[in-house]
């Protein structure tokens, strides 16, 4: 219609293409897409047909025609075709008109090979960017918190989103130390749904024990906080109900949650010690939707004996470092890849 063509709108495009959360944010105009990182094709068609939100409320609730998963895996792509359809779809909704050729900045884990950075480039090229740039997740994150990365000052991040943890120590626009691992968020949700069939015989969907993580999740025990889960019997099939206490979730989390720990130390001893030095004073800062996760910091504090702040902001630190390099690319040159 002639109306809704009057309504596209025209601007440059930076992506936090994450595991778990897609964020878009347009020159001039802010975030305008923060939605989770599914898709959902017709296998009759082929045809994607939602993204983000609306493919969400489908998981788990389609029929056998139709296929939603999550594209991203462990950080990287791991379904192309349908990363495509997930990007197209997202640049659909905010509206980009098909004539115009955006730029886009795009933030990557620092741990991707050079293959999947080409296979990223290729889906944004696809739907239709004009110039793509990559930025490491680490740098965009300092930057989004307002770091001035370009001084002679260490600076350790630790990014925990849905498949990779990302920990860098970044001085002078670059990563010095790092260490991507490929255990987060997602890992934890699969914990608590092993913790429940085990211990319970209750079958859980993965967005009950998402909803479980958030809510009682903690890296160190408390007063025990008690909740009712409900699921299905794995005997008799029927739905069951059962009672758990916060703490026994905690010790359901405590491996994973160990293995980050592990990687924080393991970058601590690979960076420089002026460096260290830096850290010793600075700090860490946590980000990513992980560093949410009750009693973390806390639990980090604990095992390296550093100061460890979570990020203002956890679930947009990305975006917002991605979105400044797109307003002032002259500036950044140096740190994109
Ligand atoms: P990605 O960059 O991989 O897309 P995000 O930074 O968006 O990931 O973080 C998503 C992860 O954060 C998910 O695993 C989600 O369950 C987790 N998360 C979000 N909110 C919380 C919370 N309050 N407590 C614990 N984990 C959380
Ligand atoms: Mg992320």
């Amino acid at each position: 219609m002639w109306f809704s063509f009057f309504k596209k709108i025209s601007g440059d495009v930076a992506i936090d293409l994450g595991t778990a959360n897609t964020l878009l944010y347009v020159t001039n105009k802010g975030i305008m897409i923060n939605e989770p990182s599914i898709v959902s094709q017709s296998l009759i068609t082929k045809k994607v047909i939602a993204v983000g939100k609306e493919a969400k409320a489908m998981l788990g609730r389609t029929n056998p025609n139709i296929r939603t998963i999550r594209p991203l895996k462990d950080g990287v792509i791991a379904d192309f075709e349908m990363t495509d359809g997930m990007l197209r779809g997202f640049i659909k909704k905010i509206g980009i008109s098909r004539f115009s050729r955006p730029k886009m900045v795009i933030c990557v884990p620092s741990g991707i090979t050079e293959v999947e950075k080409r296979a990223v480039r290729d889906s944004a090229e696809r739907s239709n960017a004009r110039q793509v740039f990559l930025i490491e997740e680490p740098v965009a994150a300092a930057i989004g918190m307002g770091i001035d990365i370009s001084k002679p000052v260490g600076n350790m991040i630790i990014d925990i989103g849905g498949g990779t943890t990302e920990v860098a120590v970044i001085a002078l626009n670059g990563v010095v130390a790092k260490e991507s691992i490929r255990i987060a968020g997602d890992e934890l949700d699969s914990k608590i749904l092993n913790f429940f069939r085990k211990k319970y015989n209750l079958l859980i969907g993965e967005r009950t024990a998402e909803d479980i993580k958030k809510s009682i999740g903690s890296a160190i025990k408390d007063e025990g906080t008690i909740i009712t889960v409900k699921g299905r019997n794995l005997v008799y099939g029927i739905p069951k109900t059962v009672e758990v206490s916060s703490n026994e979730i905690a010790e359901c989390l405590e491996e994973t949650i160990k293995s980050i720990v592990n990687g924080v130390k393991k970058t601590l001893e690979k960076t420089p010690p002026e460096l260290s030095s830096d850290i010793i004073d600075r700090g860490i800062v946590l980000t990513g939707g992980g560093a949410l996760l009750k009693g973390l910091d806390k639990l980090i504090r604990k095992e390296t004996g550093l100061p460890v702040n979570v990020a203002e902001d956890p679930l947009r630190t990305v975006i917002k470092g991605t979105g400044k390099v797109l307003e002032n690319i002259k500036l950044y040159t140096d740190i994109l890849v």
